[in-house]
């Protein structure tokens, strides 16, 4: 029989952020292998061929929160990421046959709102400058690694602290109140038209399980606020070749750096020894060894599944237990005979809504119903839809005069009060295609394929536990020292030499590589120091969640 492979770091799957860290590692000079157990690199950040000649952004689709400092230190550019930005940021069409489209430029913005409400418009100039204020102080947190909340982490606190000792009151105030608030009050200090408030309410709902009108909404609006595209503050891209393109980019990155990727490897559990992480077993019996083992995969599969109930401290488990990672977002992927043109584009207002992102999101009231819906275990009547046509932008991804509409929509819920998603599938996805054609007519008719992912199928396709978009929500009990769990929020775990690296640790969700490359740093700067991880040197150091997590 074969020995064993043996690695620095072994890396349990090939999410873009589970590849964004074994890039980091191998360019450290680590040996690294990447296991993935799918077919295909990605994770959510993938392209896929549902239909022969269409590839396919199944689940992420436009790319904003992956900082230019990793496209930079990873040479992504070299690898093949090209990005394009999308433009206008969003249009919404309404019913009466008006519209609002929404800029990157503020300005421009303005000019739209104030067809509607000259002082809405006013207000816009100063929110704009207000959000992205909060957004850069929240934006300088993002590399951090959370310190312990017991103040043990001197050295974290020092870095956090140095960073925290140029905010003001008013900063701290202002973060506060996007953590705490929901959307719509916060919004309404703002705004007084209800279409306006529903264009800008929308990123608040987005792989959330509430709507806007739940308290803390108003971060995950921030959350989506933080990014930018070229230098272009708040912008999404396109990314050419769709979102797999990336995940390609960060493989090629990682694999220039020697590291080896693996793809079709499940691994079944991670393999502990005197409390410390010593390698992996594959679901097929195969053993890999590493001196240090990082999971991309979600935090509750990492805890549960891989290393199990009996290496963990039962505060730990009862913690991780009570991570919450629901969701209500359902994405429907259509391929189009031809490209719809909203009835509310009359051409006389600049921009072509086609290059952007469309918005169904008449009102809060419209996405709160949605909401409700969902709630008591329906999928919503009327959901909340934003669409992307990428071969406006990227004509390469469907076969020559053909189109795709990749629709993001809320709520349908994992747990279907009557019914299963066998049947809802196809109805709920229907649903989204009429409504779609009240204002895209002639969309319905064009539709050739349509593919409904439901969180369940999330779940089972990519490992999304509760179809959770972000590995697990986003609200203040679940971030910075708390993500995924208090005591653990800084990449390593309760098992020497185990680390998390995917979205279910700060800073959380979406396409942007932060969390894989903070892992990174945490675990190079173990390797520089070895003593302090040695076996059970974590639990010296108190790390066991103390106080109401029943350690
Ligand atoms: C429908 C949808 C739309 C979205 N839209 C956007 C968007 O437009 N923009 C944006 O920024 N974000 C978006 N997101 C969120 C974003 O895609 C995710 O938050 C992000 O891609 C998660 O990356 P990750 O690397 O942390 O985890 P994942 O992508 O979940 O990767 C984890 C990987 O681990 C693998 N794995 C799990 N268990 C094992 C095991 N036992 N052995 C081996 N491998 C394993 C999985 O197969 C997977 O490849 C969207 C997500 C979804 C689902």
């Amino acid at each position: 029989m074969a020995e064993p492979e043996s690695w620095d770091v072994v890396v349990v799957g090939g999410g873009h952020n589970g590849l964004a860290c074994a890039a980091y590692l191998a360019r450290a000079g680590q040996r690294v292998c990447v296991l993935e157990s799918r077919d295909v690199l990605g994770g959510a950040a993938v392209t896929e061929e549902p239909w022969p000649g269409y590839r396919v952004s199944s689940a992420s689709y436009v790319v904003s929160l992956l900082p230019p400092q990793v496209v930079r230190e990873l040479r992504l550019r070299d690898f093949g990421y090209r990005v394009s930005i999308i433009e206008p940021d969003y249009y919404l069409p309404y019913k009466d046959g008006t519209s609002l489209t929404i800029w990157g430029d503020a300005a421009r913005t303005a000019e739209q709102i104030a067809l509607r409400s000259p002082a809405d418009a006013a207000a816009y100039l100063e929110f704009d400058k207000y959000f992205g204020r909060v957004a850069n102080l929240l934006r300088d947190l993002m590399t951090v690694t959370p310190p312990d909340l017991t103040l043990r982490d001197v050295l974290e606190w020092v870095r956090v602290g140095a960073r925290l000792r140029r905010w003001t009151r008013h900063d701290i105030v202002d973060v506060v109140r996007v953590f705490t608030m929901s959307a719509a009050d916060f919004l309404g200090e703002w705004f007084t038209d209800e279409k306006v408030k529903g264009a800008l309410a929308t990123q608040a709902l987005v792989g959330s399980w509430g709507g806007p009108m739940s308290p803390g909404s108003a971060y995950v609006l921030m959350h989506h606020w933080v990014g930018e595209v070229d230098g272009h503050a708040g912008a999404w891209g396109w990314v050419h070749g769709g979102m797999g393109a990336l995940s390609e980019a960060l493989a090629g990155s990682a694999r220039s750096h020697g590291a080896r990727i693996r793809t079709g490897s499940p691994v079944r559990s991670v393999l502990v020894e005197g409390g410390r992480a010593y390698g992996v077993e594959l679901a097929d019996g195969g053993v890999v060894r590493g001196r240090r083992v990082v999971s991309g995969a979600h935090p509750v599969t990492t805890y549960l599944d891989l290393v199990g109930e009996e290496h963990l401290p039962s505060g730990v488990t009862t913690a991780i237990r009570r991570y919450r990672s629901r969701s209500g977002s359902v994405k429907v992927n259509l391929a189009l005979g031809h490209l719809p043109v909203p009835s509310a584009w009359s051409g006389r207002v600049p921009g072509d809504p086609h290059r952007g992102l469309i918005s169904i999101s008449p009102s809060i009231g419209y996405l709160e119903r949605a909401w409700d819906d969902a709630k008591y275990g329906r999928t919503s009547s009327e959901p909340y839809v934003e669409l992307v046509l990428p071969t406006v932008l990227d004509p390469g991804l469907a076969p020559v005069g053909k189109h795709l509409a990749l629709c993001f929509t809320q709520f349908g819920p994992y747990q279907l009060a009557d019914g299963s998603w066998d049947t809802e599938r196809e109805v709920y996805g229907k649903r989204v295609v009429s409504l779609l054609d009240e204002y895209l007519p002639g969309l319905a008719a064009s539709v050739e394929h349509m593919e409904v992912l439901s969180p369940p199928d999330l779940e089972a396709r990519y490992g999304l536990i509760g179809g959770n978009i972000m590995h697990g929500e986003l609200s203040i009990d679940q971030m910075f020292s708390f993500r995924p769990i208090p005591g653990y929020a800084d990449y390593r775990t309760p098992v020497a030499g185990l680390y998390l690296c995917g979205s279910g640790t700060h800073p959380g969700g979406g396409v942007m590589a932060v969390p894989g490359r903070n892992a990174a740093m945490a675990v190079l700067r173990d390797v520089r120091r070895p003593r302090a991880f040695a076996p059970g040197a974590v639990l010296r150091r108190g790390r066991v969640p103390r106080g109401g997590q029943g350690a």
